[in-house]
């Protein structure tokens, strides 16, 4: 099985190219740390290749498609992804160590849920819209925004490039996708499933490759709109770029949401959902609420709650069935967390949980799920993105000062409330800086628009909003009418 996992060659103008280099990436299996594939790496010829073929697939007859001729073609490249989805999801969870049953989702399914829903969108674009005005009759005409470079991370590998590829082949645009060298492997599952279904060559080219190749791409003359999820140190690199060269640019990054624990909270409510909201994927989810604000009336009851919910979780291999918390996507990141979870010993807060490598996982890059309680607001561990399955436990007095918490944070992505008044929960919500914030739930829907405010990033993915940054208006002016 392991030789039918290497991807030696990229794809680029509808074909395997040879890579230009020789550099390649090796992929360890998050769960045991042995070999599971390897991917060539891009260098800048490559992506040369690929931001020329993306430009011919422009210039050529898909940038004269209608609406309602892509959307045909996006269906077909949705059904294509859907047919291979458990496979990709199984692969992904090998990759990064995202538990299987939460991988089905993410990567199996969501995408095929996002190219249905844009399809849809997609003959919308082509309504005729003629606006009578004062001084002219305008008509507006929705376009391409041209050649796209997508730049995704490896959290959530293949919903992060369907949110991008679905709406910019809906509006038209050509898309040349660099994902990360730890998922290059299930980003073929995009070159696979657009051969499959017919889509025109050059439309999506896709070269894995590091952090070189993405701001290689992101300065490349040749792109017009880039669109990343990551880090917002690299959001911030990728910003200044954008803005120097006056190119638009949406960037999905970094959180630290809070999950806002009311006094009269449900806590069997909250507790059953913390796995999902506040430790998904195994902590490695942008917007996951990982500090936990709770009332000081109850605050022993909480913190004692959380712990042992936490303790409770099933840490194991990512394909088992009953798997809560896998393995982190690598040993870089594991050490990262632990170093984490050092600063918070070192900082007086009261280590709760976990803390360590389980003893029962030497292999892989395990840790366990762990929680602090006497968090400062102002301690790094409350502060910093930890990325992993760590939990902070902070005390609030009042409502105002919850909130206060809350916005308390370079970040502004994600969000919950928790409360048994529903209504009082949603006027909470309303007073929390951030993109999305859920009121005793969270999930994110193809329907609603996702992204950051502050650090967190700019621009929407997702919901029709997600569609209008790969779309570029023209107004054409015509004359008034004869009256
Ligand atoms: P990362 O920023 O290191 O890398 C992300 C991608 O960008 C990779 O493909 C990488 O090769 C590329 N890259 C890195 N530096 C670049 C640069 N200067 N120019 C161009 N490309 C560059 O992030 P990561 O470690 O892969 O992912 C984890 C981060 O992503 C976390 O901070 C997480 O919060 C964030 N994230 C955000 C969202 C969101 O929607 N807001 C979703 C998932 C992950």
């Amino acid at each position: 099985m392991e030789a039918t996992l290497d991807r030696p060659d990229f794809f680029v103008g509808g074909d395997w190219r040879t890579p230009a280099g020789d550099e390649v990436t090796e992929i360890l299996e998050a769960a045991t740390g042995k070999p599971l594939g390897t991917a060539a790496l891009a260098a800048s010829t490559d992506v040369d290749a690929g931001v020329a073929a993306a430009h011919d697939a422009l210039r050529g007859p898909w940038g004269r498609t209608t609406g309602a001729e892509r959307a045909e073609v996006i269906r077909r490249f949705g059904a294509a992804l859907k047919a291979r989805g458990r496979e990709t999801a199984q692969l992904v969870s090998r990759e990064n160590g995202m538990p299987r049953a939460m991988s089905v989702g993410a990567n199996g399914f969501a995408p095929a849920i996002m190219f249905d829903y844009y399809a849809g969108l997609a003959a919308g674009l082509d309504a005729d819209d003629v606006r009578h005005g004062p001084l002219a009759r305008t008509r507006v005409r929705r376009e391409p925004a041209g050649v796209v470079a997508a730049i995704t991370p490896w959290n959530y590998p293949q919903a992060l490039a369907a949110m991008k590829l679905a709406p910019a082949l809906a509006a038209g645009c050509t898309v040349v996708l660099k994902p990360s060298p730890e998922t290059a492997l299930d980003a073929y599952a995009f070159a696979d499933a657009a051969a499959e279904a017919g889509l025109p060559p050059g439309v999506l080219n896709v070269l894995p490759g590091g952090r070189e190749a993405g701001s290689y791409l992101v300065e490349h003359p040749g792109v017009d709109k880039v669109a990343f999820t990551g880090s917002t140190a690299a959001g911030r690199a990728i910003g200044e770029v954008c803005g120097r060269l006056l190119r638009p640019v949406t960037l999905e990054l970094g959180g630290k949401s809070a999950a806002l624990v009311a006094e009269d909270a449900d806590l069997d409510v909250f507790l059953a959902a913390l796995p999902e909201v506040s430790l998904a994927n195994n902590g490695q989810t942008c917007h996951a609420s990982t500090r936990i604000l709770a009332p000081r009336s109850r605050y022993a009851e909480i913190v004692d709650a959380v712990t042992d919910t936490v303790k409770s979780l099933r840490v194991g291999d990512p394909l088992e069935r009953t798997t809560q918390i896998g393995p982190l996507v690598s040993a870089a990141q594991r050490e990262r967390v632990l170093a984490h979870v050092d600063a918070g010993r070192r900082s007086g807060a009261r280590l709760t949980a976990g803390g360590s490598i389980p003893a029962d996982r030497p292999e892989g890059w395990f840790v366990e799920p762990t929680v602090f309680a006497d968090v400062e607001n102002t301690s790094p561990i409350a502060r910093e993105e930890i990325f992993g399955p760590v939990l902070v436990v902070t005390p609030y007095s009042d409502e105002d000062e919850a909130v206060a918490l809350a916005n308390d944070s370079e970040y502004g992505l994600g969000g919950t409330v928790w409360t048994a008044d529903q209504e009082r929960g949603e006027a909470l919500a309303a007073r929390i800086e951030t993109g999305t914030v859920g009121v005793n739930h969270y999930a994110l829907d193809v329907l609603g628009p996702f992204g950051g405010v502050k650090a967190s990033g700019l621009g929407r993915e997702l919901g029709p909003e997600g569609l209008a940054p790969y779309v570029a208006l023209k107004s054409v002016y015509l004359p008034p009418e004869a009256r």
